[in-house]
């Protein structure tokens, strides 16, 4: 019999490093506890304004209509579901929005930005790999830039398989592999050179975006994830690039 080693821990990605399944959780944590109140500006400051262009892409694709129930994952500081408040609203109609997050000082961002801009989105904690949300009760369910920082993406997947009612609509957007000739050396500097300088003088913390630049690199590709969605058992599987692929858009139908 082949001996069995007692140490060995299922290992899972924590950008560059490898670390246990029960590690990763409270590593993510401390990144966006670290950089909760300087999030949005960062967002801006970092792709020059592109990730607006981005999640409003994101939220054509999915084309809201008056009356969904919606859940977004890893919502953080709403700038998903507030779009799609906006959206549903300029058709004349409100939308059942609900944004959870597994970070409570992420979600208090987003709570603040809703007591100056009332739209009609419930927050909840919880961990995408176990929705704190009812078997069949969403419309739709959008997870941006949320679910390369899970744990166990598969389990993200299923999770989101059985939140959807028949016939729901699963969207994420999240950073994916450059495929545009000459970009990707371009890009790589940008990340590991600039972006934790930039990290570090904004957000004060270097480290929390060199793992963003880190965990992207480790994140599978565009066709890799869109078998994973299509093994957790979605539909018409699609993806769309952005800017040269340095972000995906993928779609999925539950059946
Ligand atoms: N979706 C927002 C956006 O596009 O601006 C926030 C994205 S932010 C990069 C990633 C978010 O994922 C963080 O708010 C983090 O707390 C959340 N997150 C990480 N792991 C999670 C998990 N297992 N379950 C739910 N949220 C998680």
């Amino acid at each position: 019999m082949a001996p069995v080693n007692k140490s060995a821990q299922p290992s899972v990605s924590f950008g560059f490093r490898d670390v246990s399944a029960e590690e990763k959780p409270q590593l993510v944590g401390e990144v966006f506890s670290s950089v909760a109140e300087r999030y949005d500006l960062m967002n801006d400051l970092m792709s020059a304004g592109v990730h607006r262009v981005w999640k409003n892409s994101f939220v054509d694709w999915l084309n809201p209509q008056p009356g969904i129930a919606h859940l977004d994952v890893a919502g953080g500081t709403g700038d998903i579901a507030f779009r799609i408040a906006k959206r549903v609203r300029a058709r004349n109609g409100v939308a059942d929005i609900t944004v959870c997050d597994i970070n409570t000082e992420m979600l208090a961002q987003g709570v603040e930005r809703a007591r100056k801009r009332p739209a009609p989105i419930t927050w909840i904690c919880g961990d995408a790999e176990s929705l704190p949300v009812e078997t069949a009760s969403r419309d739709s369910y959008t997870i941006a830039f949320g679910i390369r920082n899970v744990t166990h993406i598969d389990k993200a997947l299923s999770e989101a398989y059985r939140v959807l009612k028949p016939g729901g609509r699963f969207l994420c957007l999240e950073f994916s592999r450059v495929t545009a000739p000459g970009l990707d050396r371009l890009y790589d500097l940008y990340s590991f050179k600039i972006l934790p300088r930039l990290g570090e003088a904004v957000a004060g913390d270097g480290a929390a975006y060199r793992y963003l630049a880190e965990s992207i690199r480790r994140f599978p590709s565009q066709k890799q994830f869109a078998r994973m969605i299509t093994d957790a058992g979605f539909s018409e599987v699609k993806f769309r690039n952005l800017s040269g692929g340095i972000a995906a858009m993928h779609s999925g139908w539950k059946v």
